[in-house]
């Protein structure tokens, strides 16, 4: 339990097989608008790439610890998180290091759970985050099965593309297993669609389906595609801060507080 609110720590993994649809960009400005209403929130870069790391201002000298490190049991969540300029936001940046990871434990016991017994073990320590969210690299590896098997649930970025529901339908396969396997009680937190462009009549068709094939699990938000979302990462800055009127970041503010309200009806159910 969180000592402060009294409400448990919520662990929200992003993930898509699929390069570019929008995860990295969705796990720092969703973190950003969480931090903005006062949620203490945790992000935790699982892309070798750092794409998440960069966009939230950590230069690459100042990754000392890493989500690396916490994935070989070398350092623990409180010690690898590391402040952001956002007050409330702290991040476990990644390194190229993680590349390698998977053969490095490839014969260890229990190495899917690696992620989740290090929040389990700071969750009974000295939970200090509302939320965690995990930004994943695009493949279902073992960096991916360790955020969804450490996860409460699973928040899915999908681009208003023709292939979006066919990568879906693989994705959702793979939480199918987990739950088989590793983590029974992995929910689909919901589906976000992303870089909607409202002149491409195909986007708007992928909406209807996504929606029609989905249902409720697809968020009401729609986020606009917005060329000052794109601008922000080169400036170190999440899209929130950098321009807080632009329809991108108005978008993620709206989804911020439609996830909040998930939340808490999952808490009261
Ligand atoms: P992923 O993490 O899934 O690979 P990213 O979040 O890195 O995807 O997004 C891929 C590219 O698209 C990035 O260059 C990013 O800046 C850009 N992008 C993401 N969302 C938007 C948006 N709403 N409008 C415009 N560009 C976007
Ligand atoms: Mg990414």
């Amino acid at each position: 339990m969180d000592a402060i609110s009294g409400q448990p720590m919520r662990i929200i993994t992003i993930a898509n097989q699929k390069g570019g649809v929008g995860k990295t960009t969705t796990a720092i400005n969703l973190a950003t608008a969480l931090a903005a209403v006062g949620k203490r929130t945790l992000l935790i870069d699982l892309d070798p790439q750092g794409n998440a790391s960069t966009g939230l201002g950590i230069e690459k000298d100042d990754r000392d610890v890493s989500s690396y490190d916490v994935l070989m049991e070398a350092a623990s969540i409180s010690e690898a998180a590391t402040a952001t300029a956002v007050p409330s936001l702290s991040i476990i940046p990644s390194t190229l290091d993680l590349l390698g990871l998977e053969m490095e434990i490839s014969g260890a016991p229990g190495r899917a759970y690696r992620l989740r017994d290090a929040l389990h073990f700071h969750q009974v320590d000295t939970p200090l985050f509302d939320f965690v969210l995990i930004d994943c690299p695009p493949s279902l590896n073992l960096l991916t099965i360790n955020a969804m098997a450490a996860a409460d649930s699973i928040l899915v970025p999908l681009q208003c593309e023709f292939f979006a529901l066919e990568g879906l339908s693989q994705l959702l396969q793979t939480v199918e297993q987990v739950r088989d396997t590793l983590n029974p009680a992995l929910a689909l937190h919901g589906i976000v669609l992303t870089m909607y462009d409202g002149r491409n009549n195909l986007a708007a068709q992928v909406v209807r389906d996504v929606r029609s094939y989905m249902g409720e699990h697809v968020y009401d938000t729609i986020i606009p595609r917005n060329v000052r979302v794109s601008e922000a990462p080169s400036f170190g800055k999440p899209v929130v801060l950098y321009d807080m009127k632009c329809p991108g970041s108005q978008a993620y503010i709206r989804l911020a507080s439609e996830i909040i309200q998930r939340e808490r009806r999952l808490v009261a159910a």
